[in-house]
């Protein structure tokens, strides 16, 4: 049984490298690591090279992502000779349409989500006793409370966010000092890339997840709905 409130204290000054290690060496191949391929999951993946190059890696391919989202992930999934599982949803986006009707992330972002990427990755993850994450507290307000190591009753496993007290400028700083392969999409002010019909481009003055769902209320795709503290859009 994890004390996780001693975990949490251990780990808030530790570095994502060490809460990284200790992770694997407590859950070993019941661990896996869950990332969109954007730069707190790259900078994951580079770490974890060196602590468990044979981690799984689990990533939602709702088949709507951008291209250079699928070209991102098949180049580092080559290079650095990933265990990549892509978690696909059981239907098609025609065989979605047909049921549910044209673009359904127009008239129901939360169905299409649940659809798309909670229910497959809650399959996916029950062969695991933990995941990790690339969540950090100052990308959004939903965010503002998460804790490195936490129970996560939705998938009933342990949640694992190595990168909760990080920064943006952090991550960057260590994508760039490594000279870490990025989505191009981020340089053309995209800086949280999800399924192309509901991402687009930030302002200057936005927060860094102000191009998701633009225009509506929604916020989060449901898959972290736990363990933030934070009630979430849920209709
Ligand atoms: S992000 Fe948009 S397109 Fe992707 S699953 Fe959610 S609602 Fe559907």
């Amino acid at each position: 049984m994890l004390n996780l409130e001693a975990l949490n204290q251990r780990f808030e000054g530790a570095s994502p490298s060490e809460v990284l290690s200790w992770a694997w060496e407590i859950f070993g191949e019941k661990l896996a690591i869950v990332t969109s391929f954007q730069p707190t999951g790259i900078v994951a993946l580079h770490m974890l090279r060196e602590i468990a190059p044979c981690l799984p890696v689990l990533t939602v391919d709702t088949g709507l992502l951008f291209s250079n989202t699928y070209l991102l992930m098949d180049h580092i999934a080559a290079e650095w000779d990933l265990n990549l599982i892509r978690v696909r949803p059981g239907q098609t986006p025609a065989q979605q349409a047909e049921i549910y009707g044209e673009a359904l992330w127009l008239h129901d972002p939360d169905l299409c989500c649940q659809l798309r990427k909670v229910t497959p990755l809650k399959d996916a993850l029950t062969a695991y006793d933990a995941w990790i994450t690339g969540l950090r507290r100052d990308q959004a307000e939903t965010r503002r409370l998460t804790k490195i190591v936490s129970w996560d009753s939705r998938y009933e496993n342990v949640k694992i966010s190595p990168f909760a007290a990080w920064t943006e400028e952090m991550v960057w700083a260590y994508l760039l000092a490594h000279k870490l392969p990025y989505n191009p999409l981020h340089d053309q002010n995209y800086t949280s890339i999800g399924c192309q019909p509901c991402t687009r481009a930030i302002a200057p003055n936005e927060e860094s997840r102000a191009g998701r769902w633009s225009g509506t209320t929604k916020v989060e795709c449901g898959i972290h709905s736990q363990n933030t503290g934070v009630t979430l859009h849920s209709g």
